[in-house]
């Protein structure tokens, strides 16, 4: 199965497999580390699909 993945900017690879949490875990990245309030559309046009 597909999982999806975000590379934040500074390193941190955050892989989930639904987007439900791959958004929640990169806002809560971003708001923790970066103090970003990131949109679910931000943090999907950021995601790029990896295989298994
Ligand atoms: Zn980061």
């Amino acid at each position: 199965m597909a999982q999806k993945q975000v590379s934040c900017d500074c390193g941190k690879v955050i892989r989930k497999k639904t987007d439900d949490e791959l958004v929640t875990a990169v806002q809560e990245h971003a708001r923790q580390v970066h103090s970003m309030d990131l949109k679910r559309e931000e943090v999907l046009s950021m995601a790029e699909v990896v295989a298994d």
